[in-house]
């Protein structure tokens, strides 16, 4: 594919926090943008050239999106592949059809990146009965977790199955079917690779991420990690080994979980720009959101070298109501949402503090 030029439309599904910077990235290098999202006065419609109000089950809707854009690509995971393949037909999208069908389903994505990738994951199987999850717990040992296939994100849809005597109850609540069990990992750190793939197949990597979680939800990202177990150049080789199997194009997000003794495993990827890579936008070199947009519009990558190391933080609910205060600090960059509500719970943006940036 030629490049595309400056004036043409990118147009994204979903209009959240990461649709709403990968516009402002898309802006900068001189595209227009298009907001497709079941809901109005989204994060990101406010800020986009055009927005599209439909469900992503609206195939004429879809069609016309299409239409109107240079080339497609989505903010989140969970939008139905139906949206995917019929957009498809009209204009590109990237991350294509195969990126979101291998992520939607943890059992699909983990014996892809086993048996294609050639990526160490944990042990794991298909439970569909009682008897699935106390076999697993029987071969594998306690404690395990028991995730549901789709729609599991920040912590929900999983369980600790502590004990075989845990095994009924876990089942239980989990729905019973379509479930995935894990061997529980004793991780002593988990981290993410942020890493582009471009039309030509070019990858690029950012540093590791150090990655602390709250409440089964991300609250800091440090870049670049300490590396004290030597681990980074197996990261990154697996991380070229996804992407490749993919035929990838775009920026992705590769959670791993770090074990004594520097063994890797892979938890999950996300195709998609990531939470745990919003510290590139303050670390001097070209940051994540841009990145994506460099991939999809078939320009050269840019350069993932930090010349800083940054700490980021989510601002979680009410949390948001600090930004003036900390934008005030040195070295310390609020990006907020703009989200029309404030909830508990819910992402309203994120601070960047820049190590003598
Ligand atoms: P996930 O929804 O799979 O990203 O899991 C959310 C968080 O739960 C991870 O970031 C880990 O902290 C923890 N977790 C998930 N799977 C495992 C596992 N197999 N062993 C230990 N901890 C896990």
């Amino acid at each position: 594919m030629i490049e595309l030029g400056k004036g043409s439309t990118i147009g994204i599904f979903g209009g959240g926090q990461l649709g709403r910077m990968l516009v402002q990235a898309a802006q900068k290098l001189g595209f227009k943008t298009h907001i497709f999202d079941p809901f109005d006065n989204t994060s990101a419609c406010r800020i986009a050239d055009n927005q599209t109000i439909a469900p992503f089950e609206d195939e004429t809707a879809v069609e016309l999106f299409a239409n109107a854009c240079d080339v497609l690509t989505y903010e989140f995971e969970n939008i139905p592949i139906s949206a995917i393949e019929h957009a498809s037909q009209f204009t590109n999208v990237y991350p294509d059809k195969k990126a979101l069908q291998t992520s939607h389903d943890r059992l699909v994505e983990k014996t892809f990146l086993r048996d294609k990738a050639d990526t160490p994951v944990v042990d794991f199987a298909a439970i569909e009965t009682m008897n699935n999850l106390s076999k697993f717990v029987q071969e594998f040992g306690a404690p395990a977790i028991l995730k549901t296939r789709r729609f599991g994100y920040d912590g929900k849809g999983q369980i600790k199955v502590n004990s075989p005597r845990d095994v009924k109850a876990g089942f239980a609540r989990l729905g019973g079917t379509d479930l995935i069990a894990e061997s529980f990992v004793p991780f002593v750190r988990e981290f993410s690779i942020i890493a582009a793939r471009g039309i030509d197949g070019d990858i690029t990597c950012y540093p590791l991420t150090e990655n602390v979680h709250k409440d089964h939800r991300l609250h800091t990202s440090i870049a670049p990690a300490d590396d004290k177990q030597n681990i980074s150049s197996e990261a990154h080789a697996i991380t070229h080994r996804i992407l490749n199997a993919l035929n990838y194009v775009g920026v992705m997000g590769i959670e791993f979980f770090e074990l004594a003794g520097g063994r890797l495993i892979v938890n999950e990827i996300a195709p998609r720009v990531h939470n745990s890579g919003h510290w590139t936008q303050d670390a001097g070199c070209t940051d994540q959101f841009e990145q994506h947009i460099r991939a999809i519009s078939g320009m050269k990558l840019g350069d993932t070298t930090p010349k800083h190391a940054v700490k980021m933080t989510n601002l979680i609910g009410d949390e948001i109501l600090q930004a003036d205060v900390l934008s005030g600090k040195p070295n310390t960059y609020v990006h907020d949402y703009d989200k029309r509500d404030i909830k508990p719970g819910r992402k309203m943006g994120h601070v960047n503090e820049v190590e003598g940036g």
